[in-house]
């Protein structure tokens, strides 16, 4: 049962970063027959950035040096010079020890943002184009334990799929999830627990001189205080900045929505800070409301799997959302690169599961911690800047620093012991893992 020789048929749900970056490893692959299917008819540039860490750029190079290479293609060099050291500056902007550096996240030389629609571009361009399609939006989910494709899809459009394997990767909204934890449990649905709202601005590099201190249109500044942090980011090589302030716990109006960004509220906040406020109050149409995942108590079940934001939604603070959806890409696409038979597609899932379920849920955590930090809610941790500097410098060990290449060779072991105990005829899934 289960040996085959046609190539074994994976769908992925969803093209943003995870999808496209699992798909370009997996296309490369003869004996895989991959397929992207994406909501939206095309991508829309709604000005998002992100400025990925060095564990990001780590998990691009594992999956593959073209993707690595487009990641620099796209981005902005955050320096004048390619060769100059820089990272994303956290300082106090709000009480005593305001003016106060206290990390300098993701340090590095020629330290680049990018726009999440050029990053997208770019992960297009490596997947064959008779490999996507866009316009297909994931309705229903189904299997059948026997026969030749065991999982079957059905889109929006009542045109269906059946496949071998079935990856999410459709983001924070997803059916997957949902198929997998079932709609009603509690870790489902995405949750907003402390109530922030990102307010948000997208305006010229040239406008934002003329409004803000012009150092802060070409880096990435966190601003904090306890009435919203600040941040701003730089997009398409520099022409265009978006700035934002995060409030933690906003008033809401009797209608349940954010009130209007109040730059008055920011008047103890040192100067650099209070123009930003003022800029981003003048437009905020370009917020978003954030928000996360509870832990999913499993990211797989049988032949079906999440990934990215769809298995991990995480509040954008510690700036590793992107970071997380490319370190299960290398993952996935290490494994895969082994999967040779349907029947073995379980235990691929299985080490999937087991590498990085523990640490992208930790990271959950930690950009909830980074929230509160922020905000000026941890323990008065603000108080104490020395505090704040260690938090800062343990957690970006824990992202950045993190051995990928140890990270694919543990799912490894983990799936050659998973098919060996198969061949034996015997379990080898954790127990916690065993849900079918
Ligand atoms: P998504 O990017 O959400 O992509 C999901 C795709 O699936 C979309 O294209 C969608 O159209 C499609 N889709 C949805 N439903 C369906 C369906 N039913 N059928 C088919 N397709 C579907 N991360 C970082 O590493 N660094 C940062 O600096 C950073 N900054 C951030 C700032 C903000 C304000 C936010 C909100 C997030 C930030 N992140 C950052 C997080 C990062 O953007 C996400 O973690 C990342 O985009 C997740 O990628 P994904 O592919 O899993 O999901």
């Amino acid at each position: 049962m289960g040996s085959t020789t046609r190539p074994i048929k994976i769908a992925i749900i969803g093209g943003g970063i995870a999808g496209l970056a699992l798909a370009a490893g997996l296309t490369k692959k003869p004996h895989l027959d991959v397929h992207v299917y994406e909501a939206v008819p095309e991508y829309k540039d709604v000005g998002a950035g992100l400025a990925l860490h060095l564990n990001a750029i780590k998990a691009m190079a594992l999956i593959g040096p073209e993707i690595r290479k487009t990641y620099f293609d796209k981005a902005t060099t955050m320096a004048e010079e390619e060769e100059q050291e820089m990272s994303t500056e956290v300082i106090l902007a709000q009480g005593p020890h305001a003016g106060e550096l206290v990390a300098e996240l993701g340090r590095a030389k020629g330290r680049k943002s990018v726009s999440r629609a050029d990053l997208l571009a770019g992960l297009l361009e490596l997947v064959p184009r008779d490999r996507v399609t866009f316009g297909k939006k994931l309705a229903r989910i189904w299997e059948t334990r026997d026969g030749d494709a065991r999982v079957h899809i059905e889109f929006r459009d009542g045109t269906q799929a059946h496949v071998d394997c079935l990856l999410g990767a459709e983001g924070i909204h997803s059916v997957v999830r949902s198929y997998l934890l079932g709609a009603d449990h509690p870790a489902t649905a995405p949750k907003n627990h402390d109530r922030w709202q990102v307010y948000r601005t997208l305006v010229s590099a040239d406008e934002a001189r003329k409004q803000i201190n012009e150092k802060w249109t070409r880096t990435v500044p966190i601003l904090l205080g306890p009435r919203g942090h600040i941040n701003c980011i730089p997009l398409n090589k520099g022409a265009r900045l978006s700035a934002g302030v995060a409030v933690r716990g906003a008033v809401l109006d009797d209608g349940g929505n954010a009130k209007p960004l109040d730059p008055s509220l920011y008047s103890d906040y040192t100067e650099d800070a209070q123009r930003i406020v003022r800029m981003v109050a003048k437009d905020t149409s370009a917020s978003w409301s954030v928000s996360d995942h509870d832990h999913a108590p499993f990211y797989h079940r049988g032949r079906i799997a999440m990934m990215g934001d769809a298995a991990h939604a995480s509040l954008p603070f510690a700036g590793n959302g992107a970071a997380q959806a490319l370190e299960d890409a290398a993952v996935l696409d290490h494994l895969f690169g082994r999967v040779k038979q349907p029947s073995q597609i379980e235990a691929a899932l299985v080490a999937y599961d087991h590498v990085r379920r523990p640490r992208s849920q930790a990271v959950v955590n930690l950009a909830r911690a980074f929230g509160r930090v922020y905000a000026y809610a941890e323990d008065g941790m603000h108080e104490d800047p020395e505090k704040m500097k260690s938090f800062f410098a343990g957690a970006a060990v824990f992202t950045n620093e993190a051995d990928l290449k140890k990270q694919n060779d543990d799912a490894m072991e983990m799936y050659e012991s998973c098919v060996r105990g198969r061949s034996r005829g015997s379990s080898n899934v954790p127990v916690s893992q065993r849900h079918v």
